[in-house]
Parts: C-alpha cells; structure tokens; sequence
C-alpha cells in the first residue's frame, strides 16, 4: 500500500485522493483513446469536452453569472499582478490597492508599472495581522479599479466579507481560497487564482471576468497578454496547459460529490477552529501572527518560543508524517495550510502532536 503524508504545504498543496485516483486510472488511455489527456491534441473533441466540463465546474460550483467569461490562462497569479494594469491602466490613469499581506504588496509595485497605483490601505507597518473593515476603506473617485487580496496565503490574514467599492470595479487575488467557500460573483468584476492550491495542479490560472470590464481592456497588447483575445479564443490562443485543465474539471466533479461550496465553507470553519483553538489554549506557548478577527481559514500562521524551537517542531512533524509546515522565509515561524482537500483527521494529529511537544519544551 502506497503510504500518504498529511502535506500542509501552502501550494502546490494537497489535492483530493479520489482526483489524483481517477487521474491515475485514465492516465494510459483518456476514455478508450489509447492515450493519455497530456498527448491528446488539444484541438480535438476529446479536449473540447475536457475544457467545457472545467469551465462549466467552475461556472457551476461558483454559481457564475452569464455575464462573466471564465478562462484559462498561464503565467501563475504574478502574471496577472502585471496584467490587470496592462489592459485596465495606462497613463494617466490609477488604481486602488488595499494591500494586507506579502502578495498585495507584489501587485501594487507591479500596477505602478502602467499607471498609478494608490495604496489606500497597508497593515504593512504592523506585519501584515489586519484585515480593514469595511467602514475603514476609502476609495478614490477616479480609480479604474480596486485590487485586494482576499487571502494572504504568506501572513495567514483572510478577508470574511467581500469587499464592496461603490460601483468601482472589484479585482481580486482569490489564489489561496476560491473554492473554500460560497462568494458572491457578481460584486466582482474580476477574479484571478493561480490554482495550485484549491483549484488543481500549478501551471493554470483562472480567470473570472465581467463582459463590461473585458469592454475596456487595452487593445495594443501582445495576444497572450490581452483578456479580450484569450475571451474570444476560448482560452486556446496557444496551446493551453491541458493536464492542469484536465485536473481542474476532476476538482470540480469532487467539489459537487462533497455537496458544494457551503459543505466545503463548514468543513474549513471546523479544521480551522479546532487549530486556532488549540494555539490559544496552549499557555502562550503556540502565539497565532494574525489578529482574531484576521485569521485565515486556509493558512494558519503561528510561532513558537524561539526559532530554535521552530526548527524543531518542523523537523519532528515531518518525521511523524507530517510535511511542509515551515513558515514563508518573509515571515518564518509554522504555517499550516489545510485547503479543501486536507482532512481533518490531519488537523487533529498536528493537535496531539502541538500538545506533545508543547508538553516537553514549554
Ligand atoms: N497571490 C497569492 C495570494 C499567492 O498565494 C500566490 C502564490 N503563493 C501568488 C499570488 C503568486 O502565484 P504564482 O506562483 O501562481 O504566480
């Protein structure tokens, strides 16, 4: 028997078992082919249909409005953080970033490329703890756009709400927790997710855009950088990344067996709060990096005593099983990340192994 580990890595992260086990068993011939998806053109009807049954997944899953184009894209999320600029700023003309982790920050230096890029919102001075709330944001009236960052995967801070700007265009980084629970659509106006982490294999990105925000992307852009050509070619401008795409289509078909987005909200409410819990009931010895009302359901950032501590734990957690806990080099300290599909029998044996070794070192 094969022996799986319970990977907390931030991404690529864990996928579900029943994907990669369906996966496997059609990767020598995709439906009586005789070959796998990854040798399959990706012009023939067999990936025609691999490509619909994503997009409608997703469509699905997201309860995705008409109005809105799904695509496929490469580049990871940090194409994006130059794309959205290139096709919706220019000069003369800026944005508004609210900036609450490692990853806003990337894409507010990158906006200032193409325009201006306003930060009207930064917890940076106070190592990224914060999320604002709505009645501390305040947007610029000429703004093309508002960018945030619904989750920081680096700092553990995730957005509860979704940020509303008074009719400016909503763009949001959602790469660390689409798909981990229910969100309203159509208050955005585009979203964009590497999907490495809840969404499939890295390598693919997913895009969510309104009709009217495409309307108004550049024209002068070279194709694989310009929404509206990628929209109107269906995403196969190029040779579009079939495996991840493929694998995206499999996560969709295990999203709707769990019983959808809202099963998925409750199942990450729980993990998550059963870590939290057990960080704030350890006498100080586990400090969680986010403030309450901050913390990520999908990466929760903690610290120990003194690094040396740190260390440690990591090395004994991966000896027990237990892998890819060690924090961002920016910030150090443990992370756990449990996306989707990390199970909660995982969350608990990082508990009992927390309590054990709080036991012997605190
Ligand atoms: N934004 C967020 C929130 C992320 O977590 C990441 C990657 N961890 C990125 C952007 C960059 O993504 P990529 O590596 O796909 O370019």
């Amino acid at each position: 028997m094969i022996e799986r580990i319970y990977n907390f890595s931030a991404g690529p992260a864990i996928l579900p078992e029943q994907v990669l086990q369906k996966a496997q068993s059609e990767l020598l011939s995709f439906e009586g082919t005789g070959m796998s998806i990854m040798e399959v053109s990706h012009r023939s009807s067999y990936f025609e249909k691999v490509l619909e049954g994503a997009e409608n997944g997703l469509r699905e899953i997201l309860n995705v409005p008409g109005n809105y184009k799904v695509l496929f894209l490469q580049g990871g999320a940090t194409l994006q953080f130059s794309m959205v600029p290139m096709n919706f700023l220019g000069d003369g003309r800026s944005a508004d970033y609210v900036v609450t982790g490692a990853w806003g920050e990337k894409a507010v230096k990158e906006a200032g490329r193409y325009g201006t890029a306003n930060t009207i919102y930064s917890s940076a001075e106070s190592g990224f703890r914060s999320i604002p709330s709505r009645d501390e944001l305040s947007f610029s009236s000429d703004a093309e756009y508002v960018h945030y960052t619904s989750n920081e995967t680096i700092d553990g801070v995730e957005f509860r709400y979704d940020l509303e700007a008074g009719g400016m265009p909503v763009v949001c980084d959602a790469s660390s927790n689409i798909l981990s629970k229910p969100i309203d659509v159509e208050k955005y106006a585009l979203i964009y997710a590497g999907a490495q982490k809840n969404i499939g294999p890295s390598g693919v990105t997913v895009v969510i855009i309104r009709d009217d925000l495409l309307e108004r992307a550049a024209t002068d852009l070279p194709p694989l950088l310009d929404y509206r050509k990628i929209a109107e070619n269906r995403s196969m401008l190029n040779t579009p990344n079939t495996w991840g795409i493929y694998l995206i289509g499999l996560v969709c078909e295990w999203l709707k067996s769990q019983g959808g987005l809202e099963v998925m909200a409750e199942k990450n409410e729980t993990k998550a709060k059963l870590l939290y819990d057990a960080i704030d009931t350890s006498d100080g010895f586990y400090t969680s990096h986010a403030e309450r009302e901050a913390r990520s359901l999908m990466n929760v950032t903690f610290r120990l005593p003194t690094e040396e501590l740190e260390k440690e734990f990591c090395l004994e957690a991966t000896s027990l099983g237990m892998d890819g806990l060690k924090g961002h080099r920016s910030v150090g300290g443990i992370r756990a990340s449990i996306y989707n599909a990390f199970p909660k029998e995982g969350v608990e044996r990082l508990i009992e192994f927390m309590k054990d070794f709080a036991e012997r070192n605190g």
